[in-house]
């Protein structure tokens, strides 16, 4: 079928209109007045990513005016966290840029709560502030819509373009439109990728009709990652996933009950099992346990083998501190700011959780770089403060020239959450800006030819489905191609299954790796024969890839780590203990687009921020 080809040039492409990407248009235009700033998006910036639903708190914000915190206190805290693993560099680069950010925020309409005592911002634990938040995404929405000089909405990009003049250097990308179906080639001088990270990598403890409720957003497909891979782009600690502690089936956060309601997780008898746990933890993973606050991972492993031994089911008991109106408000406004399905939930179950305590349990694995862990592209840091190891160009720059990221897309600095990762936006649109200047006798080469197969390739499985359709045997069942849907579930039982999901404990091992690893092969040969129907399900259809790669990458990185660095996210049963001589590194991989092949690296951990002694013992 002949489709429109729609050709945009640009100075700064930015793809992904969520935190990172609306962080991004923002900073391009106030450092680039007269440039020409465009920003893509598949869904509509008004209400897309993970902060589509709402907040309920701000989880990265310093309160250095008052005497709080200060940066350097929050690189201690996220390296505590991560168990010793993160660019110190890139995680302080945020969090000395992270209030102005925030209080950009206030000036644009988004409510924060105040302390009525102090008249500070009314905190929900050390490094969190509460908001009024379901409005949260219009509001950042409506900075980016009034400084880019277009927004495409409802353009799924599908392929970065690289430069056919000048090799490693970027020159745009492409995609298609899922309303219309026209196909767009966007050229640019520098390219910010903030397309998010992997929800439904991993089988999610709902299927069937359930299986779109999980924790993450499940519009969110590793875009961040997959467009990165075949470049050539280093990504880092693709290993690290996140498995979070939530109310269970309705996925509602914990952490103002934990934190500042106060309330208390025992397992079903009533006993506090985490200090119970606490000798075989030291056992697993040494000092580490004795960081303060206790590192996410080993909660959830506490948790976990506290369910294993059958004491379960866990629960938080929300009954003993709902003792006034104003913390019962509190609690629910938390869900319905963000997670509403969880009230939902409670409705369903008849709790009222002033009367009855309510499970915890831990989600399936997910992929994320701005959240509790860093999986991500390998950047250069800032030139102030990253060693020479971290820095060969410009800030939040990949290994690709041109190439910049931010949220979710950056690696190795894990705790950035929604403010850090529009200020990584920020910081990266200012680099990405001198960068336009420095080459602007450079404009992007682009060659014919290639767009010509990208746009055959695009639209393939269209094709393949018009071509295969009359054989349809029964409902779905083709003999000729598998459906977004089918390749979809198969994925996720890999992942489930060999990779460490929950079916697993996330338990995984050398042997188990190698066969997900065939059984990937296998699925990505068989999405050449992917079809789709309509132009939804072609959206579906390369979702669907960006996470095939992803997990590809989860997979290898996996495979390389030989320890169990974080229990409680996943286990190496045939290296089941944490091996600071040998791999107190990042993990490094870069994938060969002309070979296929896959180099893993070891990659250097600097600190540069004192403190945190016991990992000197
Ligand atoms: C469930 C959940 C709860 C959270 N709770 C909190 C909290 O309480 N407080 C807090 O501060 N932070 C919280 N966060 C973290 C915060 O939401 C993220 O850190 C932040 O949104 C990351 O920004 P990002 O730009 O990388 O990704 P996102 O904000 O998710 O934006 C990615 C954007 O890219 C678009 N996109 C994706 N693929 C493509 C493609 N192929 N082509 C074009 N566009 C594409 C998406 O539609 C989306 O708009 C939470 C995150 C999750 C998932």
């Amino acid at each position: 079928m002949a489709r429109k080809t729609k050709f945009v040039d640009s100075d700064i492409l930015i793809i992904g209109g969520g935190f990172g990407g609306c962080g991004a248009a923002y900073e391009s235009r106030y450092w680039g007045r007269d440039l020409k700033i465009v920003l893509v998006e598949k869904a509509n910036i008004e209400r897309s990513g993970a902060v589509a639903q709402g907040l309920s708190a701000i989880n990265c914000y310093m309160g250095m005016q008052w005497g709080e915190n200060q940066p350097e206190d929050f690189v201690r805290y996220a390296r505590g966290d991560l168990m010793g693993l993160v660019r110190e560099d890139l995680v302080y680069d945020i969090a000395r840029h992270v209030h102005s950010t925030v209080h950009l925020f206030e000036e644009w309409g988004l409510p924060i709560l105040k302390n009525p005592q102090t008249g500070r911002y009314l905190r929900e634990g050390k490094w969190q502030i509460m908001i009024h938040g379901e409005s949260y995404k219009p509001i950042v929405a409506e900075a980016a819509r009034k400084s880019a000089t277009e927004v495409y909405n409802r353009i799924m990009v599908t392929h970065l373009v690289m430069d056919s003049k000048r090799p490693n250097r970027i020159a745009g990308a492409v995609g298609f439109n899922v309303r219309n179906g026209d196909f767009y080639v966007f050229r640019a001088k520098a390219v910010i990728v903030g397309a998010g990270g992997g929800s439904h990598i991993y089988r999610p403890r709902s299927v069937g009709e359930g299986m779109g409720r999980t924790w993450y957003a499940p519009w969110s497909t590793a875009s961040a990652y997959d467009l990165l891979i075949p470049t050539g782009a280093k990504m880092t600690q693709m290993e690290n996933k996140i498995v979070l502690t939530r109310f269970k089936d309705g996925y509602g956060p914990v952490g103002a009950w934990f934190l500042l309601l106060k309330a208390h997780a025992t397992n079903a008898a009533g006993e506090f099992y985490e200090k119970d746990r606490y000798p075989e933890i030291k056992a697993r993973v040494g000092h580490y346990v004795d960081i303060q606050p206790m590192p996410t991972c080993l909660r959830n492993h506490a948790m976990l083998e506290e369910i294993k031994a059958g004491k379960g089911p866990i629960y938080m008991h929300t009954q003993k501190v709902l003792d006034t109106k104003e913390k019962e408000e509190i609690g629910w406004e938390d869900f319905l700011d963000m997670t509403i399905g969880q009230a939902v939930v409670w409705a369903a179950q008849n709790i009222d959780p002033k009367e009855k305590p309510s499970e915890l349990i831990t989600s399936e694995p997910y992929i994320m770089g701005s959240h509790a862990t860093c999986s991500g592209a390998w950047a250069s840091g800032p030139e102030d403060c990253a060693p020479a190891d971290y820095q060969w160009g410009y800030n939040r720059m990949t290994t690709v020239e041109g190439l910049f990221g931010a949220g979710d897309t950056i690696g190795g600095s894990a705790h950035k959450f929604s403010a850090g990762s529009f200020v990584e936006g920020r910081l990266a649109a200012k680099a990405a800006v001198r960068y336009v200047m420095d080459h602007k006798a450079e404009p992007p080469q682009v060659d014919d030819e290639h767009i010509k197969r990208l746009q055959e390739v695009v639209f393939k499985p269209m094709e393949n489905y018009r071509v295969g359709r009359n054989e349809i045997v029964a409902g779905t069942v083709a003999p000729s191609y598998i459906n977004p849907l089918q390749g979809l579930q198969r994925l996720e039982k890999i992942m489930d299954e060999y990779v460490g999901g929950v079916s697993m404990f996330y338990v995984t091992s050398e042997n188990l790796l190698n066969r997900g690893l065939e059984l990937l092969e296998m699925l990505t040969e068989d999405f050449e024969h992917i079809g789709a129907e309509d132009l939804h399900q072609l959206q579906r259809a390369w979702e669907l890839q960006h996470r095939i790669l992803t997990a590809e990458s989860v997979t290898r990185h996996t495979l390389f780590r030989q320890e169990t660095r974080w229990p409680g996210y996943y286990y190496r049963a045939d290296h089941p203990k944490l091996d600071d001589a040998d791999w107190h590194v990042f993990t490094g991989s870069q994938y060969d687009p002309k070979t296929g092949e896959w180099k893993m690296s070891k990659l250097p951990v600097h600190r540069i921020i004192p403190g945190f002694e016991l990992l000197k013992t």
